[in-house]
């Protein structure tokens, strides 16, 4: 039997990830989206390799052990997206967007891959929705973007923690490099090889090393908050002010970080929390990236989105309970043909109608009726075949 790739998954009614729930999660997203002025952007699954390496960064684990790349049949270097945002500002900047001056709000959805080991919470192919802002610098933006993840989250009914901080701009974000590399430096002996890698590459993604002894000293590293200039300190204020006055509770970590030049300011994570919770429990990963559209050699144009990571999403969500749609059959021959008839009708009437074409008694018709977990039942017997109509019940 030719199996599946690993961590990659079928997506079925039933399934482990049911499609049922993955559609309706889609069109929740969607519709949150499109309410908040988000319209639709689709870009390609391959792009060249080079879009990554520098949008994502040459030192994050995504594109050093994470990528699908290979050469196609003309010797090109591409990839598998391994995420959203470096297609969409690809697009952006390519379709000359960013000469409008206006501001753009998208939304996408679709499957991304990464090479990472598989685990629950965790695929080789996942699906993202994201959403992108383009041309507005306000941290209201940041505030409303937050707040479109969030009502996304209670319209599932998932609970949530939500994580911010900031990274600070390029006034700041290099003399708070400064401290940390000094810090980091008196500390080096007792850094995990990952963080003494990180201290040339990338001082900064040593704040989110996962290695608790690595955590325990970066406790005490000089942090990124107390360190802004006087105005991404004070949009940091009207950011909580923002949340609290939404009532979105936040918590600052100041851990919580990105690690490329280009992403600035905000930064934020819900994560998820509650039963059925696992070790990869981020669940909404975003933040602000004002020099990105220009490093890939845009017009300087600001920029805010996020990414949710679907899978870990229906993962939370409770197995669907309520019942859903017409069951119709017929206990006789004669009325087999009538079923089609029927079920049009009733489809015109804006039902959900799966016709069983089997002949069956009432009785069993019944329970594969409850067992297909239907909320209605509609039979046609031969007193219903005479007299044109049918026999109904709710379940
Ligand atoms: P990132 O692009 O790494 O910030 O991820 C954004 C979101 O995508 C995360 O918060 C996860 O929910 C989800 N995600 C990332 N990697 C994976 C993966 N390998 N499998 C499933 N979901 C993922």
């Amino acid at each position: 039997m030719i199996k599946k790739l690993r961590g990659m998954e079928d997506i079925f009614p039933g399934g482990k990830l049911d499609s049922r729930k993955f559609l309706k999660l889609a069109d929740s997203c969607r519709e949150v989206a499109e309410k908040y002025g988000f319209h639709y952007i689709e870009t390609p699954i391959l792009e060249e390799t080079i879009l990554f390496k520098r949008s994502v960064g040459e030192s994050s684990d995504i594109v050093n052990k994470e990528m699908y790349h290979f050469l196609d049949r003309g010797g090109r270097d591409i990839c598998l997206r391994p995420e959203g945002t470096a297609g969409v500002v690809r697009s952006f900047i390519e379709n000359r967007l960013d000469r409008q001056g206006k501001v753009y709000r998208f939304w996408y959805f679709g499957p991304m891959f990464r090479y990472e080991r598989p685990q629950k919470g965790r695929y080789r192919q996942f699906h993202q929705f994201g959403v992108e802002s383009f041309g507005e610098g306000s941290v209201y933006e940041d505030i409303q973007t937050i707040g479109m993840a969030k009502e996304i989250l209670e319209k599932l009914e998932i609970p949530y923690k939500l994580k911010i901080n900031s990274l600070g701009c390029s006034q700041c974000a290099p003399t708070y490099r400064q401290k940390l590399l000094q810090f980091l430096e008196s500390h080096r002996e007792e850094l995990c090889p990952d963080c003494q890698r990180r201290i040339e590459t990338n001082p900064i993604r040593t704040l989110d090393c996962k290695n608790p002894s690595c955590q325990q000293i970066l406790e005490n590293a000089p942090k990124l908050q107390e360190n802004l200039c006087s105005s991404c300190h004070s949009e940091f204020t009207q950011l909580k002010k923002g949340l609290e006055q939404l009532e979105i509770p936040f918590e600052v970590d100041s851990h919580l970080v990105r690690g490329l030049d280009y992403y600035t300011k905000t930064t934020f994570e819900f994560i998820g929390v509650g039963e059925g919770v696992g070790s990869q429990n981020a669940i909404v990963g975003g933040g602000r990236y004002d020099k990105l559209v220009e490093y890939l050699g845009g017009k300087p144009t600001p920029a805010v989105g996020f990414a949710i990571g679907i899978e870990r999403i229906l993962e939370l969500l409770s197995p669907q309970k309520e019942r859903e749609g017409v069951y119709l059959g017929a206990l006789l021959e004669e009325g087999v043909p009538k079923l089609l008839e029927w079920a049009q009708k009733m489809r015109n009437n804006g039902e959900k109608v799966t016709i069983n074409f089997q002949i069956k008694s009432l009785k069993s018709h019944l329970k594969s009726a409850d067992k297909g977990g239907f909320k209605k039942v509609a039979i046609i017997g031969e007193e219903e075949l005479k007299n044109d109509t049918i026999f109904e019940k709710e379940l």
